[in-house]
């Protein structure tokens, strides 16, 4: 009786260990791989590029990404890549006033139980894909599609090889080929924001403006950030306009210098003087999609962009990508089946990843005003918070 209950235990402990597909290798599906494999589950990782890689720029990890990797082991290497802003800091976009001051860094830890870390995204990717064996992330893997039953699921690869798993996650993005294979082709929506992204060197940043503080330049029909990474050896700034259209048939390329100074003329110089100098500099149409209703399917579900896309404005993307990955892995281990698992992973995060997307849409509304009454009544209400500030 003892022996047959320790089996019957063992057996529930094995059927808890499921085989499980990722499709994307980015921020989303590496993290959710790491969080499955410390729960015990047997994960790989199917990625279309030749390598693991992120576009050379910048990424706010907020207190609750913070957390994810800590959790997954990973908070002193973190640590080792990260730069903490000491401020937060709201300005006007042509004379630099500033609006409202955030203190960071300890006070923010306090708040939050985290802190409120700047890094580089091909930095973060490569902790994330150090924290995997090389044989559990397979390259030149680009999805087709899938399929599934009641007793597996398969991915099909574009090289016609399919593979079998007890469940799949759709990791792939915002053009994602799962979500298309669940739920039919649907093209995102372009949200009428460009941007210019780009990195410049610390020794050539001008003197005199910015500080080791993240700034937030908030204009008429646009804003830009600006913040460093790679230990204060980089400043990356991301520069927002908006626009009435994406003509272009892809979504980024080498951005036309001349142009991104024409856009931010009228604007404090310094932002001029940063944006020539900036060593790398690419050109992004900012598309979205609305929040779904459901995500999953049988044995299959999505995480990240692929399932909640939004405009970057809470910088809150990956975090939730990152949220996403750890909450799967819990509970596909706390239930023996798949299914009624993915359902509750959605139950649970759909609300929250539906609020932070349509709350990225009314940042833009408020980071954009054009009308100068609109603005004059933010900046005031902005200058009024900023007394209450936490101290
Ligand atoms: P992705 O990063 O898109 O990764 C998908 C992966 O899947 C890629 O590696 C891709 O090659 C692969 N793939 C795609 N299709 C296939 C296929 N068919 N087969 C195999 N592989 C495939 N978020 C934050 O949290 N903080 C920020 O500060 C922040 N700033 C941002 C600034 C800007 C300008 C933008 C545009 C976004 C920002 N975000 C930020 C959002 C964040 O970048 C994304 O939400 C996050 O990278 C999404 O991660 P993901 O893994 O879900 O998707």
């Amino acid at each position: 009786m003892v022996v047959g209950s320790k089996l019957a235990c063992r057996e529930m402990m094995l059927s808890r260990s499921k085989n499980v597909g990722i499709v994307g290798a980015g921020i989303g599906g590496l993290t959710a791989a790491i969080a499955l494999r410390q729960f015990g589950h047997d994960v790989t990782v199917f990625e279309q590029a030749k390598k693991p890689s992120e576009i050379g720029a910048g990424i706010i990890v907020g207190p609750n990404a913070v957390k994810v990797l800590r959790a997954l082991d990973l908070g002193s290497e973190l640590d080792r890549i990260a730069v903490e802003p000491g401020k937060h800091r709201l300005r006007n976009w042509k004379t630099g006033r500033i609006m409202f001051d955030q203190p960071m860094g300890e006070s923010f830890r306090e708040r939050f139980g985290a802190g409120y870390l700047q890094v580089h995204r091909a930095d973060l990717i490569e902790i994330l894909v150090r924290k995997l064996p090389a044989d559990r992330v397979c390259l030149s893997s680009r999805a087709a599609s899938v399929r599934q039953d009641s007793s597996a699921a398969a991915l099909v690869l574009e090289n016609g090889k399919e593979l079998e798993f007890d469940m799949l996650v759709g990791a792939d993005g915002i053009k994602s080929a799962v979500r298309s294979s669940l739920f039919g082709l649907e093209s995102p929506r372009f949200t009428g924001n460009v941007c210019w992204r780009g990195t410049v060197p610390s020794e050539d940043v001008p003197q005199g403006v910015f500080s080791s503080d993240i700034h937030v330049w908030v204009g008429p029909g646009g804003h830009v950030v600006n913040y460093y990474i790679r230990g204060g050896k980089l400043m990356n700034f991301i520069a927002i306009h908006q626009a009435d259209d994406w003509s272009a048939e892809s979504w980024s390329f080498d951005a036309d210098r001349e142009e991104l100074a024409r856009r931010y003329a009228d604007w404090h110089p310094a932002l001029a003087a940063m944006f020539e100098r900036a060593t790398a500099c690419s050109k992004w149409a900012l598309f979205d999609r609305d929040p779904m209703s459901r995500w999953s399917e049988g044995r299959v579900t999505l995480l990240g962009d692929a399932a909640h896309p939004m405009l970057p404005y809470l910088a809150q993307g990956a975090a939730m990508a990152m949220e996403d990955g750890i909450v799967l892995a819990k509970l596909i281990t706390r239930e023996v089946d798949i299914v009624p698992a993915l359902q509750r992973y959605e139950k649970i995060r759909l609300p929250r990843t539906t609020r932070t997307q349509l709350g990225a849409r009314a940042r833009a509304k408020q980071n954009h005003m054009t009308s100068p009454v609109a603005r004059l009544m933010r900046d005031i209400g902005l200058g009024l918070r900023r007394t209450f500030r936490p101290s």
